[in-house]
């Protein structure tokens, strides 16, 4: 069997593994310093440990569980990745460039199996889940990239947004985001980390529970239960008044504004009157909710939808604005790339 990457182990997990294999605790700290601050790529090369130790840690752990196999840089300064991983399943990984930091789109799975009629990942049904060391090497792989031009960047900004629905791979995202959000390792802050979900009702109730104050995003997409189910056949489960229960008690636990992710397409959701009913719903939550307005990217194998044109895009996000719900319009990045969600790694498939 394949080793366990390194990287996919919490603070308290490894320092759990070293105590059992006869170590010191503090030597955690020192590993650690040289995985993510120093960011060495072999074991041999963590001068302060014992021979025996890099042995120790040689055999039982690798180190990236992904090989790069294609980088993109789009005119805007966006970079997608192409990873495979051991089991040769391809995954993508988005870097964006924005005024206020580097941002790091990671994906969980390996396709999708919520089916989403509109996304170009869920057309792969899911393969299998993410280790969380799949995950962290996503960000480890964007950060030697930076390293190795020299300037001193740093991945600053996490939305866990690639291919994958997060909260059905719960534990191994959370374990994911305790390990870069440690201030002994990347320590990216959680206020810079988003998760986004399609809305697994039990999960988020879950999440809410955690310690961590990671930041929410929900794939709303529609104002009402008709349209949701008709694009996103999770809404039969999970429908809108259940899921806005669940995202009030996130909100009584956290008190930290939520994203309603919301993708225009043309004559589904983008009507005057859905910009009304979402209005509406979430009028009691106007302080925390922020509505992001998506330009849909075309995917191939859905043709039935359409981007919205401005005008109608221009005159939803009126109707939010006028009832006093905050509101932005998604600018788009890396479209020459297509660095839209799924859309790379299926067209290196179809090669
Ligand atoms: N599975 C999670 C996270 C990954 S998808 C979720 O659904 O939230 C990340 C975001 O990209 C979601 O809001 C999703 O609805 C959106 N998305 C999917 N396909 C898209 C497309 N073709 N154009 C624009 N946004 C898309
Ligand atoms: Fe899966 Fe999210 Fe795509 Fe829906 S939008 S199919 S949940 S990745």
């Amino acid at each position: 069997m394949d080793k366990q990457a390194i990287y996919g182990l919490t603070y308290g997990n490894l320092e759990n593994w070293l105590i059992e294999n006869g170590e010191k605790k503090f030597r955690t700290s020192q590993i650690w310093g040289w995985l993510y601050i120093k960011r060495v790529k072999k074991f041999e090369e963590m001068s302060n440990l014992s021979k025996a130790l890099i042995e120790k840690l040689s055999a039982n752990f690798s180190f990236t569980p992904l090989n790069q196999v294609v980088v993109q840089e789009s005119k805007d300064g966006t970079v997608k990745y192409l990873f495979q991983l051991e089991d040769k399943h391809m995954i993508e990984t988005v870097l964006m460039t924005h005024h206020y930091g580097l941002s790091v789109c990671v994906t969980t799975q390996v396709g999708c199996n919520i089916g989403c009629t509109f996304c170009a990942s869920g057309i792969l049904k899911k393969q299998r889940d993410l280790t969380a060391g799949e995950i962290v090497a996503q960000i480890m792989q964007v950060q030697f990239y930076l390293d190795s031009k020299g300037e001193g960047q740093r991945v600053s900004h996490i939305v866990v947004m690639g291919i994958g629905e997060p909260f059905d791979n719960y534990d191994n995202v959370l374990d994911f985001l305790n390990i870069v959000n440690n201030a002994k390792g990347l320590a990216i802050g959680a206020r810079h980390i988003t998760v986004s979900t399609s809305g697994l009702i039990h999960k988020i109730r879950e999440f809410a529970d955690e310690p961590l104050q990671i930041n929410l995003a929900i794939s709303l997409h529609a104002p009402n239960n008709e349209v949701r189910t008709s694009i996103m056949r999770i809404n039969r489960s999970n429908p809108i008044e259940k899921l806005m229960d669940a995202v009030d008690y996130y909100l009584s636990k956290n008190n930290r504004r939520i994203t309603f992710e919301y993708i225009m397409l043309s004559n589904v959701n983008d009507r005057p009157e859905h910009a009304r009913q979402l209005a509406a719903l979430l009028k009691d939550k106007k302080k925390l909710a922020y509505v992001n307005l998506i330009p849909y990217n075309p995917v191939s194998e859905h043709d039935q939808y359409s981007r919205s044109s401005k005008e109608d895009v221009l005159a939803f996000y009126d109707v939010l604005q006028k009832h006093g719900i905050n509101c932005v319009i998604r600018k788009e990045q890396g479209s020459d790339i297509d660095a839209a969600c799924g859309q790379l790694r299926s067209k290196q498939m179809k090669k």
